[in-house]
Parts: C-alpha cells; structure tokens; sequence
C-alpha cells in the first residue's frame, strides 16, 4: 500500500544528514517531496556543433577526448584540462580541484558535456562542465529539472532522491480529480503529471503537467469559495424590494448622464435587490468612477419600496460629503436623510437614534459610530459600506446584523484586476464600473529626480497663486535616523514654510493625530484656508477637494503604483488642469519604469495589473510570494483563461451537485473538508 505521508527518510538514498536538508526545504513527507517542483528546467537534451555555440551559451556539446587530461598546479588549486574536438571545432576544457577526474577520459572515445561555453578570442571554451559518456544519460541527454535550493543541498542529489521517491509512486498515486473532469478538460491524470512535471521528456510535457496542476488548484479553490456563497445564499430569506419602484425616476433627475458602466451595474443591482436572496455585492469602480451616485440610487430604491438604508464611510467628511450629495436629490423625493458620526451633541444623537427606530429617517449616513449597539433601525434594508477595505468583514456584518438579511454592497476603488477579484472575494458578486465619467481631464502626470524639486516647488508656487491647492505626500511622519532621505511630514512641513512666502499656507496631517483634529484639518482644507496640506497617505480616502490640482508625491518609490494610483486620485477633481508630481528618492539615473506606468495610464485596473507583474520576476511557476495569494502553481495573470473556465465548470457543478454527494465527487469533497473545514473563517480573507 502506498503511504504518501510517511517520513521522507524511508525514501533511498536520504540518511539523518539529508533529512535535515529536507526539512529546512519543507519537505517532510513523501507526498512533499514529489510535489516539490523545479523552478526551471535546463533541455540537455539537444546537442549543438561547436561552430554554433555562441559565447555565454549553456550548450550541449558531443565530442571526442582528443587525448588524457592534462593536470597542473597553481599554489593549492588543482586545475585539470581537456581538449575535445567534434567535426565543426575545439574546446578546451577545464575543471578545478577534481583531481578524481585525471583518469576518466579515453582519448579518441565519444562524452557529452553540458555547461557554459565562451569564445576568448575565436577559442572556446568550457568551464566546469557536468558530462556523461555518450551512451549514458545520468546528467545529461534529457530535459533536467533545476529546484529551488539552498546552498547545502546540490541540485543533483536532490534530483536523485525525487527520483526515488517517483520511483516508490509510480502509477499508484490516488487521482484527486473525477474522471468526467479530465476527460472533457483534456487533462493528464495525477501520475502521469507528477512524473512528468519534475522529468518531462518535451517541453510540452511540462505545459500539460502543468496545467493539470493549475486547474486542480484552481478548481478546489474555486468549489470553497462557491460553496460558502451558496451556503450563504441558500440558508437565508433576503428581502424582495418592490419591481415598482424605478431607479429610472432618480436617474431621470440627475444633472449629468450615467455612464454605460454606471447603468449596467445599476442593472445588476436593481434585479439582485428584486430577488428574494440577500444581495452581497462588491462595487468595484476606480477612484472618480461614480461609486455615490449608485449607492444613492440603490438607497432610493430600498426606501420607496418600504425600508431604510444606512451608508458607512471611514471619516467624517467623506459621511459628510455623502449627505450633501445624496440630499442634493433625495430631499426632492421626500426621502429623509441624516447624518451620524462620533461628535454630534448628546441631544443630536439621542433624536437621531429615536427617530431612526421610529422610522422616520429612511437613509443613514455615517461613520463607525453606526456600529454602535444603540443604533437601532426600524427596517434596515440596504447595508452601503464605502472604501470598504477600511472594513473589515467583522464589521461588514455587525452592520447587517441590524437588519433582517438585508442587501450589502460593498464599495471599493482599489482596483483589483477582475480575475483576481472573482479569487479574493469569491463570497461576493462583482460589479465594475470600469469607465471614467467624459468631462474628465487627463492629469498631468510627471516623474521626477529629487534635484529637480526647486523647479517644482516654483511650479507649486504659480498654481497657488492662481488660487489653486496642492498635497505634498510623505512616506513618514517623523524623521527616522534608519531611513534616511526618506521625506517625513513634520521636518517637511517645517523646511517648506522657511521657504514658501508667508502668505502661503502650509498645513500638516497624519495618522497620529486624533480624529477630530484631522477632520477640522481636512474641513479647513476643504474651505481653502489651507493652500498646501503636507500629509501622509491618509489623504487616501475619498475625499473630494475640487480646487486641488497638484500633488507631489516625495519617494514615490517606496509606494506600490497602486497606492499611487489611489493617492493621485485626490486631484483631477475639478474643472480646472491637475498636475501629479512623483519625486523618485531612490538615486538612481532615472526614475523607475514602474513610475513609468502611471505616467502612460490612469487605469487603475491596468495600473494594478502592472504592479503585479512587476512585483515578481514572476518564476515559471507564478508569484509565490506575492502575499495576498497562496498558489503553489498557478498564476493568475498567466492562467487567467483558464481561472474562467474553472469558474463555470465549478458553477455547473454546484448547480447539479451542491453537497458533492455524488461518488465522483468523493475525492474533491474529501478534499475540500480536509482543507477548508472551517468555513467560517476562511470567509475572512
Ligand atoms: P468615486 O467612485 O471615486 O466614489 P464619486 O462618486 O465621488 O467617485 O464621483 C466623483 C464625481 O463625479 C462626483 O462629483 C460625482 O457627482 C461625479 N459623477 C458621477 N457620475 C457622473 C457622470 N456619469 N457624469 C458626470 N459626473 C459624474
Ligand atoms: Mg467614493
């Protein structure tokens, strides 16, 4: 009987010594060792001649030993050279400290040589190569998996034991995947991929083993999060909000008209909020995209159809700034609209709370202080959160808790690239609003060294005094002796007002400070008595600031384009041309291609795609390490054809069998319970 699980040590050839190596690798078991997969392969496969070598080349050589190895001394080193010929040339090859070598070559017998070849003018030659004799194939002859390493374990002995560990699998391994899935995905079954995933005979064998890999992974990750959806989604009685009541009476009032984009995610909304399961929808749109007027027009239609919404934003002024805009429409539509955050007056709060148990305010708005126990609705029906990566799920659903399985919409401009997305956050659906309104103007966008900023602060000057604001961003608040040239806010704030003309005013802000105390801040800033605001990225969210049209950015090279993105975001707000300036800190000759992105686009998907594929070099085998996903094989950006397919096979599959009680799906259910047992809180991500 085969026993993936037990001890790596029983495998041949792996004593205590070689155990310990293992296990620093992470390999314990037989199973971790035969999913232990190469990061790359070397094809020693093809031979080349050696007139076609070309220098720097890894090649493949077959050539005859022209004589015996010749062996000289230089102080302790030993060094041993070779001379072979094939019928296009000669090398010379060389090999240090192997004395062991000196009598392995016959003169005028065939090897084969697999290194790195280099022309030193018009003679080449090869250092160190691994060889074998012609008619065998240890080292060379075959496409040769090259693992991830540490130094003490050599890339042969690895090999050697993987092969024995196969050797013990062969054939026997328990295929994890039904049989009808293979079939119609053209797949490989689990032994024939193993195998060839660490020994492929073509390099197309690795394409098939691979791909194997990926679906499966991509498959069972899929079928938890699905699953946990439909949990969700069966178990629960949501509200049917009534098909009388149209958005279109809203939409019909607005003083500009909705983007494409706008209307089709107000489709989405409008028949999800007419179903009788409970909504759970992120709304994706990035920064500018129109994300308010939405969550308005979902909010109309929840309270004409008999119930109260209640929008949650991160601060104070951004709540404000909702109120203002949504009253702009509602008040004409007889809605009531009111507003709570942490610092009304005591008899404020107490009539609010009153008033919202009685019913006799229909929207909410406000910050945290919602969450608060007292706050009690009549009939929530709509749940908005806003910047909803500020919340997190806990509070996602303490909020909804105030209601009877009410409809949530969960707002976001970090703009995750669709694919992406649908993995993060599988419990919900996904709308994107992926197109800016028209009357945008592009913003200015620039990079810079850090010599040019006299010029820049000269620019700065010129908008200010054409009544305009600027935001200049630090990475830190205070100076830090470890990070040096690194901006922070205090001691840049303090050297700007030197330098600025007095009348200039100049204001800080960031993360430590008290709430109250940055929302007087941003308020003044939102009231133009403040010309420049020095801040760290807690400018970040949503506020909207119309008269801003610079920012700087100082050591953008420490943020993710991303983040830069968000950040520029704050400006481009009005009708007037908005300018981003990144200053790059980094020293170098000129600012980094990632810069680079932002000044080509002002797409936050593609930007967000771009930071991920710059992030890693991005190994054969994917972004291991990129922190949000934990995907041993598959890439989303390179499989993001096939995370699809895998999306509607896992959605058939739900359809027909939503417990996977069916035989075939033993394996999966198996599968599935072993590593997501608890899906409580695996909903957390
Ligand atoms: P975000 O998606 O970043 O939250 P907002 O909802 O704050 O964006 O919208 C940004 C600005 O664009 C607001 O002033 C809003 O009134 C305006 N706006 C929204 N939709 C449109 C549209 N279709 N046409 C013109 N302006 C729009
Ligand atoms: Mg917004």
């Amino acid at each position: 009987m085969l026993d993936l699980n037990k001890d790596v040590k029983y495998v041949k050839t792996v004593g205590p010594n070689r155990v310990k190596l293992l296990n620093k690798l992470n390999i314990y078991t037989l199973k971790d060792l035969i999913e232990y997969y190469p990061r790359d392969y070397e094809d020693r496969s093809k031979p080349k001649n050696l007139y076609e070598c070309i220098d720097g080349e890894e090649v493949l050589i077959e050539a005859m030993a022209t004589g015996r190895i010749n062996e000289m001394h230089k102080g302790r080193m030993t060094i041993s050279r070779l001379i072979v010929k094939d019928q296009t040339g000669t090398c010379y090859i060389t090999w240090f400290n192997q004395g062991y070598l000196r009598d392995k070559f016959q003169p005028g017998r065939m090897y084969r040589f697999f290194g790195k070849i280099s022309n030193k003018n018009g003679r080449l030659e090869m250092n160190s190569p691994v060889y074998d004799e012609i008619d065998q194939s240890k080292n060379t002859g075959k496409i040769i998996p090259i693992y991830p390493l540490t130094f003490e374990l050599k890339q042969n002995t690895l090999r050697r034991i993987i092969e024995n560990g196969l050797l013990e699998v062969k054939g026997q391994l328990p295929e994890t995947l039904p049989e009808y899935i293979l079939k119609e995905n053209n797949l490989w079954d689990i032994n024939n991929t193993i195998e060839r995933i660490h020994f492929p005979i073509e390099f197309s064998d690795f394409n098939k083993a691979r791909e194997r890999l990926v679906f499966e992974e991509l498959l069972t990750m899929q079928l938890a999060l699905l699953k946990l959806k439909n949990n969700y989604e069966h178990e629960t009685d949501g509200i049917q909000f009534s098909k009388d009541v149209h958005m279109s009476n809203v939409i019909n009032m607005l003083p500009f008209r909705l983007t494409k984009a706008q209307l089709r995610v107000l489709e989405e909304i409008d028949r999800d909020m007419e179903s009788n399961k409970p909504m759970n929808r992120l709304l994706q749109g990035d920064v500018g995209s129109g994300k308010t007027v939405v969550a308005m027009i979902a909010a109309y239609k929840a309270v004409k159809s008999g119930y109260q919404a209640t929008i949650m934003a991160p601060t104070a002024i951004l709540a404000s700034q909702h109120l203002e805009s949504f009253k702009g429409i509602l008040d004409e539509l007889g809605i009531r609209t009111e507003l709570l955050i942490s610092n009304v007056t005591k008899k404020k709060k107490a009539e609010i709370l009153e008033k919202l148990q009685s019913g006799e305010i229909d929207v909410l708005i406000g910050t945290h202080a919602i969450l608060e126990e007292n706050v009690v609705f009549k009939n929530l029906g709509l749940v908005v959160t806003d910047e909803q990566h500020r919340f997190g799920v806990k509070q996602r659903s303490t909020i909804a808790a105030k209601g009877q399985n009410p409809d949530i919409i969960a707002m976001s401009a970090t703009p995750i690239p669709r694919t992406l997305a649908l993995i993060l956050y599988g419990d919900l659906d996904i709308s994107i609003i992926d197109e800016l309104p028209p009357n945008r103007k592009k913003i200015e966008t620039f990079a810079v060294r850090k010599n040019m900023e006299e010029r820049v602060n000269n620019f700065i000057k010129k908008q200010i005094a054409e009544g305009r604001q600027a935001y200049i961003v630090c990475p830190l608040v205070e100076e830090n002796e470890d990070m040096e040239g690194v901006a922070d806010v205090i001691s840049y704030t303090a050297a700007l007002k030197k330098e600025l003309p007095e009348q200039i005013r100049v204001t800080y802000l960031h993360g430590r400070m008290r709430p109250s105390e940055k929302d007087r801040i941003m308020e003044a800033y939102l009231n133009r008595n403040i010309d420049v605001l020095v801040s760290t990225t807690v400018i970040e969210v949503g506020i909207n600031v119309p008269n801003a049209t610079v920012m700087m950015i100082e050591n953008a090279e420490r943020f993710g384009l991303a983040q830069l993105h968000q950040l520029r975001g704050r400006i481009g707000r009005g009708a007037a041309q908005s300018y981003c300036i990144f200053v790059d800190g980094s020293g170098k000759d000129s600012p980094s291609e990632r810069l680079q992105v932002l000044n080509k686009s002002n797409d936050g998907f593609y930007i967000a795609e771009e930071d991920l594929k710059m992030r890693g070099p991005g190994d054969l085998f994917g972004i291991r390490q990129s922190g949000i996903m934990n995907f041993k094989v598959a890439d989303i950006y390179q499989d993001s054809s096939l995370l699809m397919q895998v999306r509607k096979l896992v959605e058939d599959l739900l359809m027909d069998d939503p417990d996977l009680t069916a035989k075939e799906h033993e394996s999966i259910r198996g599968w599935l319970s072993l590593n997501f047992g608890n899906l409580v809180d695996f909903r957390s991500i």
